[in-house]
């Protein structure tokens, strides 16, 4: 799912009580956790106008580190107690001491707002111990409120498939700054192939998408990931070329950049690059 999507979802008071935010970089999936946080406990009437950004629950939805140098300037430390981060506490892990001081807390109802947030920094580093009491918490209904999980990470793959399949990934973009410029003509080329074969159900089509992504380049160096990133950027740009895609084709080609972003794990068992590029075009396009 797109975030824009998630966004609409937190607003209509309809988004899955587990998301995971991932691709970016860790500032962007924190600040799409906190917009997230604030549009569910935001008290605007009007859905269309939250997070409003200056209501109570609005103002004090913050990440703790910006929490705390807040303070220092304004002598006040922001703290919304309906809003909560788990951080990564000690170096490799977050450890399930922590993970269920914090379950704890979603036992009981919301002290002021509608719903509990919590949100997970690093869930990649959730030890097995502290993610099974996560999906322990994940798996009982919610007695009073409505209560949500945002698990942080940089790839869905690098969460418990069993936490996967119980949440909702929410793809942010690749990590690794692309060229734009490089970009929009591969966008295009992607997108005029990719809807060949939804209205035609051709192959060639499919074989001309992969092929429009391949002029990306780079593929030489089998470690490197901005090709990678370069072709995913693409495929995400083209969901807003003209003619639009279709809701399922939307779908299959979010999965799709997502799953180009593991090119170079393919590349190292000596796959070449444009035979992965042909096959997860296939695998997504054309399930
Ligand atoms: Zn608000």
């Amino acid at each position: 799912m797109s975030y824009a999507v998630a966004l609409r979802s937190a607003r209509a008071g309809r988004l899955y009580p587990s998301v995971i935010l991932h691709g970016r970089d860790a500032p962007a999936r924190q600040q799409a956790a906190l917009e997230l946080a604030r549009t569910l406990l935001c008290e605007a009437v009007v859905a269309q106008d939250r997070p409003c950004g200056v209501c109570r629950h609005c103002r004090r939805i913050v990440w703790p580190d910006a929490a705390e140098a807040g303070a220092k300037a304004k002598g006040e430390a922001p703290f919304h107690p309906d809003f909560q981060v788990l951080e990564r506490d000690l170096k490799t892990a977050t450890s399930v001491e922590a993970t269920r001081e914090l379950l704890r807390t979603a036992q009981v109802s919301p002290f002021e707002a509608r719903g509990q947030v919590f949100a997970v920094a690093s869930a990649e580093t959730l030890s097995g111990e502290a993610a099974n009491a996560l999906l322990k918490t994940l798996e009982e209904p919610h007695v009073s409120a409505p209560r949500h999980f945002f698990l942080l990470a940089p790839s869905a793959h690098d969460l418990l498939r069993t936490l996967r399949s119980r949440s909702l990934a929410v793809f942010l973009g690749p990590a690794e700054p692309v060229d734009a410029a490089a970009v929009e003509p591969l966008a295009r080329a992607f997108h005029a192939a990719a809807s060949g074969w939804v209205q035609s159900g051709a192959a060639i089509y499919l074989l001309a998408a992969a092929d429009a992504l391949s002029r990306a380049g780079g593929w030489e160096d089998p470690r490197a990931a901005r090709p990678w990133a370069t072709v995913a950027a693409a495929v995400v740009r083209s969901l807003d070329l003209d003619p639009p895609a279709a809701a399922p084709a939307r779908q299959a080609r979010l999965a799709l950049a997502e799953a180009l972003l593991g090119g170079p794990a393919l590349r190292l068992r000596s796959v070449p690059a444009d035979r992965i590029l042909e096959g997860l075009v296939a695998r997504f396009l054309a399930p």
